[in-house]
């Protein structure tokens, strides 16, 4: 077991729950805060610490940094629907950007030195060259992608005043669920296409709506650089490495294959993976989707010594489709 903790903010959540695993299986304790609003206590791993409560809650922060020895934060808590961004961009600026400041504020009192950021594609808004690399402009199209890069803004002027240093990394489409069942994709209201594919595929849809068949891409539906959330969670473990190792420097990574499927792919994956059809409507584009979204993943192959491990769409199909088979079980 290493020294001190880890503190996982949105632990309970979907990706955060993947990276308190990896991070438990790396050795490290691990202390989550979650208010668990979309969250589940039952996601976090048993051998982790989990807190309920706020991050803007600088009582409760400090007194768990303080108690836990915390030598870094991964922090994944926020919200994450990019249309509830546009209808309610104060509640974005609230939970992501304001929410994010108090936390950063209570490492710095605290003396935690290393920060991992989740961090968005949605940052770059619509890319004038894919795949999109680091250096590439960040002009978010929506209130989400804004408040995300807010905080990476953030991150940035105090890793230049303070004894502190970040990684912001900039995940692509995340997808797929831990390969031994532990943990997947589980609040309800889904708006994401694997998530979405996968509840048809179980029967809780009855068909899958494609948004938008004229991009000026190979078959006109939308292409996406799908990435495994498992494959995900060992580039934060990675990276917490890095920091720790040298304490002077940030960074920020793209969080991709550095490849890209259609819509239709996906669903083509699915219907191998299951050996079924599914029900599939062609429909009007969705506001705000920019067509191609690919990630220049040569930094983060370069920096860390992470390598993909499940690098394949069907895996991550039959990953995130295991997922939900068994919350059907669950939900009866
Ligand atoms: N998409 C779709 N039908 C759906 C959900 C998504 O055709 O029910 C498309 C969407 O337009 C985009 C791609 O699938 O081209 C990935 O969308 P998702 O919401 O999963 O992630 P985003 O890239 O918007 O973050």
């Amino acid at each position: 077991m290493r020294e001190g903790s880890i503190l996982v903010t949105g632990g309970a959540g979907y990706i955060g729950s993947h990276a308190v695993l990896a991070l438990l299986d790396a050795g490290w304790r691990v202390v989550v805060i979650d208010n668990l609003v979309t969250g589940f206590d039952w996601a976090v791993d048993s051998r982790a610490t989990l807190v309920k409560g706020a991050i803007e809650d600088d009582a409760l922060v400090r007194a768990t940094m303080r108690d836990h020895d915390v030598r870094a934060v991964m922090h994944f808590a926020g919200s994450v629907v990019v249309p509830e961004s546009v209808s309610d961009p104060l509640k974005y600026y609230r939970n992501n950007t304001a929410a994010s400041r108090s936390l950063i504020e209570s490492a710095v009192v605290c003396g935690v030195k290393h920060f991992i950021f989740s961090s968005t594609a949605a940052t770059y808004g619509t890319p004038e060259i894919v795949p999109v690399a680091e250096d590439s402009p960040q002009v978010p199209i929506n209130p989400y992608g804004m408040s995300k890069l807010m905080t990476e803004t953030m991150l940035r002027d105090v890793a230049a005043a303070h004894r502190f240093n970040y990684c912001a990394l900039r995940y692509f489409n995340v997808a797929g669920a831990d390969p031994q069942g532990r943990s997947g994709q589980s609040t309800a209201g889904a708006t994401h296409l694997i998530k979405i594919a996968v509840e048809a595929a179980t029967g809780k849809r009855d068909h899958v709506s494609v948004f938008g068949t004229d991009y000026d891409t190979r078959d006109g539906t939308g292409v996406r650089d799908y990435i495994h959330v498992s494959d995900l969670a060992a580039a934060h473990v990675h990276a917490l490495d890095l920091l720790m190792a040298r304490p002077t420097e940030s960074h920020r990574m793209n969080c991709g294959y550095g490849r890209g499927y259609s819509v239709l792919e996906v669903l083509d994956a699915v219907d191998r993976v299951t050996n079924r059809k599914l029900d599939r409507r062609m429909g009007p584009r969705r506001a705000g989707d920019p067509g191609e979204l690919v990630a220049d993943n040569s930094r983060i192959l370069a920096t860390l010594p992470w390598r993909p491990q499940r690098d394949d769409l069907d895996l991550i199909v039959s990953d995130a489709l295991a997922w939900e088979r068994k919350l059907s079980e669950r939900d009866g």
